[in-house]
């Protein structure tokens, strides 16, 4: 499940990321395969800092639309804990 999902970009937009991120640049980040117990680990794109996890039924979810849409052309923006939505298709 996790092998779709590895170096995917992603957009934080938590509200943690908001009062506490570790780059002022940006907040674009990839997804990477997690430890025991979570399935996917989330690193800032910028310094590799680790900015938590993607809880399962967000890794679920996403590996979903990836499987049915294929990989998004932009970044997935995670808004809220467990609640991922992915951005729009560019044309
Ligand atoms: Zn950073």
């Amino acid at each position: 499940m996790m092998d779709i999902l590895a170096d995917l970009a992603v957009q934080f937009d938590r509200p943690c990321d908001q009062v506490n991120f570790c780059c002022t640049t940006n907040r674009f980040g990839k997804i990477a395969p997690g430890s025991d117990p979570h399935t996917a680990t989330l690193f800032c794109a910028n310094c590799g800092a680790r900015r938590g996890h993607l809880s399962q039924g967000a890794v679920t979810q996403i590996t979903d639309i990836v499987r049915t849409f294929g990989a998004p052309d932009a970044p997935i923006i995670l808004r809220a804990e467990g609640k991922p939505a992915p951005a729009p298709r560019r044309s």
